[in-house]
Order: structure tokens, then sequence, then C-alpha cells
């Protein structure tokens, strides 16, 4: 499969704000040199808990925020693109967000939430902009009748969709999803993910789908990465990282995804918090946390590890 996304040595900082503008600047390691591609077609799946970098990593991809290091898209590098050619990436790649309730401005109507991108990127004949609207207003499972109201008027569910529908309103070949079904209910969440698994392979999209529940990406996702404190820990397609996960904490995330075959005592269970990024372990980062650590752990960062073509593990159990 060709790359559409590849991602090279990408480093994440945030300035903290101490409280004394004397202080010495403190930072917090959001991204710890990330290498990662995403291949044409596939839906990657990169799951963690919360705080472990998954967003950056999104917002990073798109240039929502400034790391340092490559992100080649179509064989240019995002973070240096400039005006004209910043748009058309932009048209190319588009953002789900997490919330459906504050993510579409309530003074405007479906209609008007639809036609704005086309409008600011160059399209005004309203024959075109209304055939468009029509088309992606029923490819999301809306109706045309529905272009006349208000989000409010919609449920949650319904609002994902139009959400949806506007992410797709510019033809784009790449979509970064931000955890889109987590504010949803079970029974709704199960609607969009067959709606996003139908929509990628109707308009050959790349999908990067973020969420921190390991249930959901399992039925979507082609491969899946792990993230734990701005690492990624394991690479591998969704049936492998499920049959055979790898990595310590790949296998305490698989194994508190509820199941009615599992059994209590078979749940792994992490000792403490994920310690803050501001001032991670040395060493593996997962070391504080691992069952199985040694005291080489905590002194050098282990390697990324190649298990197969298709499966990736930072880990020094693994030869
Ligand atoms: Fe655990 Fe050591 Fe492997 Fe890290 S490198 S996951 S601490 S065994």
């Amino acid at each position: 499969m060709q790359t559409l996304v590849d991602i090279k040595n990408l480093n994440m900082y945030y300035p903290i704000f101490t409280g004394s503008w004397s202080a010495k600047k403190e930072y917090l390691h959001a991204l710890n040199n990330i290498n990662l591609e995403i291949k044409k077609g596939e839906i990657l799946g990169l799951v963690g808990e919360s705080g472990c970098g998954k967003s950056t990593l999104g917002k990073s991809v798109l240039k929502l925020i400034n790391p340092s290091g490559e992100i080649n898209f179509e064989g240019k590098n995002v973070l240096e693109l400039k005006s004209r050619e910043l748009k058309d990436f932009r048209k190319k790649s588009q953002m789900i967000f997490q919330n459906p309730y504050s993510s579409l401005d309530p003074r405007m109507t479906i209609y008007k939430i639809l036609r704005e991108p086309l409008v600011v990127h160059g399209i005004r004949d309203k024959k075109e902009i209304e055939t468009r609207i029509h088309e992606i207003i029923e490819l999301t499972g809306l109706s045309v009748e529905d272009l006349k109201r208000y989000p409010h008027e919609f449920s949650g569910g319904q609002r994902q969709r139009i959400a949806i529908a506007r992410a797709l309103i510019l033809k784009p070949d790449f979509l970064v999803a931000d955890e889109p079904v987590s504010a949803l209910d079970v029974s709704i969440q199960a609607q969009i993910i067959t709606l996003l698994k139908d929509l990628k392979e109707k308009l050959n999209l790349t999908i990067l789908f973020i969420s921190h529940d390991l249930g959901v990406v399992k039925y979507l996702c082609d491969r899946i990465a792990v993230m734990y404190l701005g690492d990624i820990v394991e690479l591998a397609e969704s049936q492998s990282l499920f049959e055979k996960p790898l990595h310590p904490y790949t296998q305490a995330l698989i194994s508190a995804v509820p199941s009615i075959r599992k059994k209590e005592q078979d749940k792994i269970k992490l000792e403490g918090e994920l310690p803050s990024p501001k001032n991670p372990p040395k060493g593996c980062r997962f070391h504080t946390r691992c069952p199985f650590a040694k005291e080489v752990c905590s002194q050098k960062e282990p390697e990324i590890i190649k298990i197969s073509d298709s499966h990736y593990v930072r880990c020094i159990l693994y030869p």
C-alpha cells in the first residue's frame, strides 16, 4: 500500500507557565520522536490513555499546532507549507472533533454550515454548491429537509453526522477523527462507526482514528498504533494486535476491554497513575508501571523492534 502521510522524528513541547516570568521556562514533552506512516486507503487507529499525546499527534498531522520534525503528505512537508499550498492541504485534509455539541455554529442552518467551507475555498456556483450539499447530506444518512434546521434541533448522533458531512464537503483524501464517538451513547456509537467505515469505502478515504477505547477501534481499524506518554509503543494490524499483543501496556489495555468470556482475574491491573509528561520517567517511559520491568528499563530507552513486516514493538523483552 502506498504511504499517504509519512511522519518523521516528530517532537512537540508545550511551554508551561510556572507562575513567575523570571523562573526558568519549563516544557511538557507531549510527543517523543514519533515515526509513523499512514497508508493510503487505511483506517489507522491511535489509542492510549487520555494525556498520552494522541490528540497532539492528530492536530500536528493537520498543522493545527507547530511541532518539530517532518510530516510528509503527497511528498511535501506539511510543517513548511505556506499560503496557497497550505490552503490546498487544508482542502485535502479535514478533522472531525469529539464534541458535536460545540463544533457546530448554533446560529447557522445546516445548509449554511455545509456551504461555508465551499465558499471559503472559492466554489461560488450556486448549482454546484447545492448538488454537493445534497449529495453529502444523503451520504451521511440525513435528508434534504434537514438543511433548513439548526444544530440544536438534532440529537447528538445526528449532529455528529452533520459534522462528518461538513468535514467531507470539500472531498478530502484524509480525515483525522479525534474521539468522534466518545461523547455519544453506546447505541449511537455503533451507527457512527458503521457510517465512517461505509464512507471510507465509498469515498476512498484515509482516516486517522483517535480513541481511548480499544473496543471501538477493534472493528473499525486496519492497523492500530498504541501510545504511552508521547511514545508509540506498539504498531500492528488490528487482528494481530488483539490476538497477540506484545507490549505489556497493550496487553493491559486489551485485558481491560469488556467481554463476556473474560474473567475478572484475567485483567492485568496497572499500578499507579500515568506519570506527568512534564517529567516523564527516564529509560522506558512505562517502567514505573510495568509488571516485567528490569533494572535496565529505567536506564535506557528501548528501541523499536521489528517483529514482522507489519508488527513493531518498543520493549526489551523482544530480541
Ligand atoms: Fe516493561 Fe522494560 Fe518492556 Fe518497558 S522495556 S515495557 S519496562 S519490560
